[in-house]
Order: structure tokens, then sequence, then C-alpha cells
């Protein structure tokens, strides 16, 4: 079996990966805050851990992946201050301050989540996990890391005590006495906190939060959980409390993934993530695209602008999941253009045969094996295209087998049905070029994409392709 090289944030290396059960993959992937549309941004995480999975599940792991959905606990600031995103939602959409519409919100920014991710050919979650549905287990869990002595109470919440977990700074690598949590300005502090970085397991109403519409009965008085604690809680019942791989974008290093590190040790006693994952920013100007910076684009901005969903898929997969990636209508448009191509040399092959393409297929699994290069793994696919020697069936039967991994949609891809009558103008038009007509040849040309269709000239005659809006 292959091996596999992946990054691990918690060593700060390239490690070869060991499963904890042979040829099985446990994946936990952080899920959508369902207040708003996702943008580009968060679909570049999204697309980079189903780079991941689909890797493993090309070099034979049976996967198995959960993802959350945040429809209560997270903060405008990830730290725990301020309101809850989900309450400031409904005053942005002048909704009535009730459970009901609450619930409605979570469900159309959920809907539309999922509708964005199978637009662009990301293999569906084994389960999603909705954290409202969840709470008797983060209760449960908060409880074990109280008991363990972790936990204290201020009128505010509860919270972790940083304090007392010397391995508090083990995945960002800050030191506790650096990190500093600023109060944003506006944002009200609890000055009951023992230390800054202290965070938030359970909030109680009161406060920011006292008219908080979604609460629950716990030990601690009514109240709801903390963004942190609903992760953990979720990934520990699906996977276990020891799993492979937790993923996630790289701003979650430093708050949410180090908090959930501590909750998990707190909680269990014992290591429970063996590799954690992250993926760099999708950036605008070379700065951060996001929610709050105001400069984000939705999947359905590209599609008004007559985009195909997967040639983002493409531009994502021409920069490695590590590098930042910035986004441009140009490079947009580039990708799409090379993604076309790709497809309208596809279209134009012959059907699907057995055959030798070994040495390709080595070199694709190297590159997707090697900490998902997946930039090596498409110029490996080019290469392949362009080999005049490999009968274009082989080809064909390379590309379908390398796209479980890439996700371009190959396989779905419709042979293109050019009518008899524009292969006729086709014909007519090769010979009239022969003769030198160039103003019959000229015509032709014009007949031909008036009907929706382009020529193009080949070494060996013509292509014929569909014509496309952009
Ligand atoms: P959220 O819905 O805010 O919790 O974010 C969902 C996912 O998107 C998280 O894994 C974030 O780390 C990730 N994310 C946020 N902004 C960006 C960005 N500009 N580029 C790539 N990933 C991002
Ligand atoms: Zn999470």
């Amino acid at each position: 079996m292959n091996k596999i090289y992946l990054y691990n944030t918690l060593t700060r290396q390239k490690e070869e990966f060991k499963p904890i059960k042979p040829k099985k993959l446990s994946l936990y992937t952080c899920g959508p805050t369902v207040y708003n549309y996702a943008h580009i941004g968060n679909l570049r995480t999204y697309i980079f851990e189903d780079f991941l999975k689909r890797t493993f599940l090309y070099l034979g792991y049976k996967v198995k992946q959960i993802e959350n959905i945040t429809d209560v606990g997270h903060l405008v600031s990830d730290a725990d201050s301020g309101e809850d995103k989900m309450m400031k939602a409904l005053e942005r959409e002048n909704l009535k301050p009730a459970v009901s519409s609450l619930m409605k919100l979570a469900d159309k920014y959920t809907k539309a989540f999922i509708a964005d991710t199978k637009a662009l050919n990301i293999l569906q979650p084994d389960k999603y996990t909705p954290a409202t549905k969840y709470i008797k287990e983060m209760i449960a869990l908060i409880k074990k890391i109280e008991e363990n002595g972790y936990a204290y109470q201020t009128d505010l919440a509860v919270y972790f005590d940083v304090n007392k977990f010397k391995d508090y700074g083990l995945l960002s690598g800050q030191k506790l006495e650096d990190k500093i949590i600023a109060a944003r300005d506006g944002v009200v502090e609890d000055p009951d906190k023992k230390h800054p970085a202290d965070f938030a397991l359970w909030f109680k109403l009161a406060g920011v939060n006292k008219n908080h519409i979604m609460h629950w009965p716990s030990p601690w008085g009514e109240g709801f959980p903390g963004w942190h604690i609903e992760c953990s809680a979720m990934s520990i019942k699906y996977l276990s409390d020891h799993f492979d791989i937790h993923c996630g974008g790289i701003d979650h290093i430093p708050v949410h993934h180090t908090n959930e590190l501590a909750q998990n040790r707190a909680g269990t006693g014992h290591q429970v993530v063996n590799v954690w994952s992250h993926g760099e920013f999708l950036t605008v100007d070379s700065n951060r695209m996001g929610k709050s910076a105001g400069n984000f684009i939705t999947l359905q901005t590209l599609l008004d602008k007559d985009f195909n969903p997967l040639a983002y898929r493409y531009l994502a997969l021409q920069t490695h999941y590590r590098q930042k990636l910035n986004f441009s209508w140009d490079s947009l448009t580039a990708a799409q253009n090379a993604l076309y191509n790709l497809y309208d040399l596809f279209a134009s092959w012959k059907k699907p045969i057995s055959g030798d393409y070994n040495r390709y297929r080595q070199e694709f699994i190297k590159a997707i094996s090697d900490d998902l290069n997946m930039p090596k793994a498409l110029a490996v696919v080019w290469n392949l295209v362009k080999d005049q020697a490999l009968d274009s069936g082989v080809k064909k039967k390379a590309l379908l087998d390398f796209d479980q991994v890439l996700g371009l949609g190959l396989n779905k891809l419709k042979k293109i049905k050019i009518p008899i009558k524009i292969k006729k103008l086709a014909e007519n038009r090769l010979d009239a070029k022969n003769k030198k007509d160039w103003p019959l040849a000229d015509k032709l040309r014009n007949e031909i994409e008036s009907a929706g269709y382009l020529v193009e000239d080949t070494a060996d005659g013509y292509l014929l392709k569909n014509k496309r809006k952009s």
C-alpha cells in the first residue's frame, strides 16, 4: 500500500500518515456557521478537505467523515466575546426574535451551503451534525472537564481554565503569556475571567447574552454551549475519543482548534486527534477574504458571471493547500479556459479502453500522496493529455481514473453530439481551405458559429466544439 505523507500542524512537519485502524480514516471537518452564505474563501477550505478525502478513498481507505453545522454558540469574536452570530443575523434579516426564526435561518443557510458544496463536486460527509442536536453530549463533556479540575464559573459563563493546562499553546506554538486576546471596541469582556485566553464552555443567560433565544437547562443554569465544545463533543461522539484527522482553515489554529485540543485532553485525559490539518487562506489583493472584511464573493456571484463552479475547483487545484491563493477574475477565467480545453479534448476522444498508463498513474499517486500536491497531479494530467503516443481511449480511461481525486466532473461530461449538417459544413470548410478558397472557408466558419459550434484547426483536420457562453 502506498505511503501517504501529510503535514501535521501539531508536529509542524510532513509525516507519514499512520492510520489508527488499518485502511480506515476517521475524519472531522469543521463545518460552517450558518448565519450567512459561505464565501469562496470558506469554500476553498472545503475543496481542500475534499481533495484529502478523495486521496484517501483513491488509495483504498474507507473514510468516515463527520462535519458540524454551527447553529448556536459562535460569537462575533472567535475568542468568545460579543453576540452570537446567529442572533445578529436575525436582526440583519429583520426576523422576529423566536426559536422558529433562528431554525429557519439555520435551515436556509445550511441548504445553501450544501448546494454550494454539491455544485463544487465535494463529496458529502457521512453525517452533518447540527450543534443544537447534541447539547446533551456537550453538557456531559463539560461536566468531565469540570470534574477533572479544568473549569470554573462566573456570573456569565463556565470557562476553561487555560492556566491549568500546561500544553495550551501546543498547536499554535504560542506561549500563553504572549497570547493577548484584546477586548474589541464596544465588546464587554467578563471581568471575572481569570485569564484573557480562558474560553467559554457554557454561556449563561446573562450580560450580552441575557436575551439569547436558544437555551437549554444545564447543571450551571439555563444557557447555551460555546462554539469550541460543540466540535469536541460531536467529533468524539461519532469518531470516538481517538481519531485520525481534524481539519479546518488556518484561522482555526490559534483559537478554535487550540481550545478543542485543550478540551479533548482535559475531558478524556489523553490525546484525541492524531493529525491536525489546515488549509491556507484565499486572499483578495493579498488580504484574507472574510465576511467581516467585506471583500467576499459567493459562489452565486461566480454563477451570475457565467462561470462554471468547477472552474473555481480547477483554480483551487492549481495552488497547494498550504499556500495562499490570491483570487482574481483573470485567474478564474484562465482556470475555466484550461478546464474547458480539457473537457473538449476529452469529449473528442474515442470511448475509454484498457491500456497501459501505469507510468502516469505512478506519478499521479506520488504527487497526491506527497501532502496532496494537486498542482503536480494536474501537471501529470496534462503530460498524459499531450502524449501523442498514447491511444485516446486509454487516455480517456486514465483521466476518468484520476478524476476520482480531481473531481472535475469528467464522468458526467456528455459526448458532444454534433449534427450531421454541422459536420458537413466543417468538411466543406476543410475542403475550401485545402483549395485555398479563404472567403468560402470564412463564410462556412461563420455559419458553423451562428449554429452554436466552434471549429478549430488541428494537425489532422479539425475539431468541433460546443460554443459556450463565457
Ligand atoms: P466559518 O463558517 O466562518 O466557521 O468558516 C468556515 C471555514 O472556512 C473554516 O474552516 C475557516 O477556517 C475557513 N475560512 C474562513 N475564511 C477563509 C478564507 N479566506 N480562505 C480559506 N478558508 C477560510
Ligand atoms: Zn469546529
